[in-house]
């Protein structure tokens, strides 16, 4: 880790599980705090940083939340800088939040709400279909105004995520089901996707090569880092099992794997 600048460290399934720490991780955030090294934490999350800067309080560790970035972070992002204003007079992109409250929390100010189907809509920003502004009628708004001509910008491609029930329909799911029925393309902005990783490093200032990353999925991690040029660690604390790297050729296997983060306390 000395040979990088900035280390990323992925939360789910890499510092927690659900609303425990794994072993190492707050060890091992407080051992980069000690060093004063850079390193920032993120996650496919459709919550602020500021409501996962909370729950890892909750875990005994104090981040400001600066250095916590998530794919509802990175949604809002791209919609502040890629919808150029349709109409005279527009001052603010017109947006339809069928995500969640921290994407209300978060753009609240930077753009004009919509809130029915008959309304001029830039974007409509998407989450899983459990996410709180996902309601049934607000589906059902949020496909007339794709069908007239809004863009869709999901939070993440993920297909599902674990909860204590078993698995959920994730971001990507929810994004096929409105893509399909309103025959658009969805754009993501969580990773794997390069948008994520390269307003990361754009906002930590640093060369994407001069990052090495730290998470449980080989796909949305390590895979997503790899294309950005970034070393990475996987930890099999999380999604990704040993068994799964066998069928995978050498150029797209992690540069280290380690069980847990225990293993990486000692290391420079
Ligand atoms: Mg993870």
């Amino acid at each position: 880790m000395a040979n990088f600048d900035v280390v990323l460290l992925d939360l789910d399934g890499t510092v927690y599980h659900e609303d425990h720490p794994l072993p190492g991780a707050v060890e091992l955030i407080r051992k980069f705090q000690r060093e004063q090294r850079r390193f920032a934490c993120l996650s496919n999350s459709a919550g602020s940083p500021l409501r996962v800067m909370n729950r890892l309080n909750a875990m005994g560790v104090d981040l400001p939340p600066d250095s916590i970035y998530t794919a509802a972070a990175a949604a809002c992002d791209y919609v502040l800088e890629h919808f150029p204003l349709a109409a005279p007079g527009q001052t603010k992109p017109r947006v339809f939040d069928l995500a969640t409250e921290s994407i209300r929390e978060m753009l609240d100010g930077l753009v004009i709400w919509v809130q029915s189907g008959g309304e001029p809509c830039d974007v409509v920003l998407s989450g899983a279909p459990s996410n709180a502004h996902a309601t049934e009628e607000r589906q059902r708004i949020a496909l007339q105004l794709l069908r007239h001509g809004a863009s869709l910008v999901a939070l993440c491609a993920d297909r599902v995520y674990p909860s204590p029930r078993g698995l959920e329909f994730g971001s990507g799911a929810h994004a096929a089901m409105l893509a399909y029925a309103a025959n658009v393309k969805p754009f993501f902005c969580g990773k794997p996707d390069k948008v994520f990783f390269m307003e990361l490093c754009h906002r930590l200032k640093v060369e994407p090569s001069r990052c090495v990353l730290i998470g449980d999925n080989i796909e949305s991690d390590v895979f997503g880092a790899n294309a950005v040029n970034m070393a990475t660690i996987l930890v099999l604390s999380g999604v990704t099992r040993r068994r799964d790297l066998q069928q995978l050729p050498p150029d797209r296997q992690p540069d280290m794997v380690v069980e847990n983060l225990m293993e990486l306390l000692d290391s420079k």
